[in-house]
């Protein structure tokens, strides 16, 4: 599962990120984490594979938010973005069917709450 992949990076990031800026480990409570709807990843597997990994490290115990931005699809011809794209391209504009996506494919580590 590809989700599993994804979640140990974070998990390996989050640890690193924290244990870089205090001597004396501190609890993380909350990795929020933006991932865009075009990525093909379940969230409910992710939430999974994250608690499961994050056990017996600094991370254990700690809540994964995710958050889901949609595509976004910018229209060659006229320049409007639109919400979706999913599979074909058409603006509700002009018409065109040439879109450059913009968005929905974003995946980093928003924030990190941690508690002393
Ligand atoms: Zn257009």
């Amino acid at each position: 599962m590809h989700e599993f992949n994804v979640c140990q990076s974070i998990i390996n990031t989050v640890i690193e990120q924290v244990a870089g800026k205090s001597q004396n480990r501190p609890n993380i409570l909350k990795t929020t984490v933006v991932i865009g709807a075009l990525r093909p990843l379940v969230s409910e597997y992710l939430t999974f594979a994250y608690t499961y990994l994050a056990k017996g490290t600094a991370a254990e115990g700690s809540e994964l938010i995710l958050k889901r931005p949609q595509a976004r699809g910018k229209c060659s011809r006229c320049g409007l973005l639109s919400e979706r794209v999913e599979g074909s391209f058409r603006c509700v504009r002009c018409g065109g069917e040439k879109g450059e996506i913009i968005g929905g494919r974003e995946l980093y580590i928003e924030c990190i709450e941690v508690s002393n």
